[in-house]
């Protein structure tokens, strides 16, 4: 519980683990948030290119962190999932396309989160 830790003056936060995730009953995931609680979590692990037996990339690795970590705070500032592939708040059901949508939001998503600023 977060109370429990003490930290009720925040923002956000975001745990980073190195655990594979997986919702319950169903698939692995690279990340989840919960909205109301404004939390979220990532994982590390499939996010390794050495994860799918492939030659280590750091570039490639922290690119992907990276988008994961905007993409699950973009759930805790309220966006939802984008049909835009470019947009940092698409889907990702493969690490391609965690790779093709890289970190930045769309026009669209931008303006939807500068109206939940307001
Ligand atoms: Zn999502
Ligand atoms: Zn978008």
């Amino acid at each position: 519980m977060i109370h429990d830790l003490g930290l009720s003056e925040y923002d956000r936060i975001l745990g980073i683990v190195d655990i594979d995730l997986y919702v319950p009953e169903l698939t692995f995931v690279f990340g989840e948030a919960d909205i109301a609680k404004k939390v979220a979590v990532i994982s590390l692990t499939r996010l390794r290119q050495e994860f799918d037996d492939l030659p280590e990339n750091l570039t490639l690795f922290r690119n992907r962190i990276i988008t994961e970590a905007v993409h699950e705070l973009g759930h805790t500032y309220g966006l939802r999932h984008c049909t835009n592939n470019n947009c940092v708040m698409f889907f990702s059901n493969t690490l391609s396309d965690t790779d093709q949508k890289g970190a930045v939001l769309c026009s669209n998503c931008k303006k939807i989160l500068e109206k939940k600023k307001h």
